[in-house]
């Protein structure tokens, strides 16, 4: 009676019966004998097997938990991505007359010396475009808006501007243009010296050519 009930026959006997090479059986980490995979434990002493990391629950809720800290970290920038488009898109009902009516002629000086105070504000400026860069129908221009002795323009605004469509006619170095858009504080960018310029930084609706 007490043989039948002995551990040690009954392995005997499974492990004739198993076959070694079989992908359903498992080895115990920790006396190393051989049992089914649909066994919570192992049956000769009863340890656990030792999961792989990626079946435990923890680490997929690590993942869960970067993954969400890296969105929240990233949200400021999707916002802004998603207002600047929307603004250039246009969201709003009214009419482009009507926008740009509503813009307000801000001093360079105020804009420059306090760009909080106007932030999100709708402004326009009328100036000459001194660099431009295109990278699709997103549109990077510096625009210069004092005009000072000799025709020489200063007071550099940094301006984005999305393209309504790509027939739109492009704007080119030297075009005195006037822009209507949301104020959105400083931008730094690197003059050709490589210098390191802060200036103000506007979100451009809709740019007019003049
Ligand atoms: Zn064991």
């Amino acid at each position: 009676m007490g043989l039948y009930g002995s551990p040690s026959l009954e392995d005997e006997n499974n492990n004739d019966k198993k076959t070694p090479t079989s992908s359903k059986f498992i080895y115990c980490y920790n006396c190393g004998f051989q049992y089914s995979k649909k066994l919570k434990k192992c049956p000769n002493c009863g340890k656990k097997p030792i999961k792989k990391f990626y079946n435990r629950g923890w680490f997929w809720f690590l993942i869960f938990v970067v993954i969400v800290i890296f969105l929240l970290s990233n949200s400021d920038k999707l916002i802004d991505t998603t207002n600047m488009l929307s603004d250039t898109y246009g969201s709003n009902k009214i009419s482009p007359e009507e926008y740009k009516e509503q813009c307000d002629e801000v001093p360079y000086e105020d804009l420059a010396r306090t760009p909080n105070e106007f932030k999100n504000k709708d402004i326009k400026f009328t100036g000459e475009v001194f660099q431009i860069e295109e990278n699709n129908r997103h549109v990077t221009l510096l625009i210069n808006v004092t005009p000072s002795i000799f025709g020489i323009y200063v007071d550099t605004i940094y301006i984005d501007y999305i393209r309504t469509d790509s027939d739109e006619k492009r704007i080119l170095e030297g075009d005195l243009v006037t822009v209507y858009g949301k104020s959105n504080g400083i931008m730094t960018y690197t003059s050709i010296l490589d210098k390191q310029i802060s200036v103000p930084h506007v979100i451009a609706k809709f740019i007019d050519l003049n």
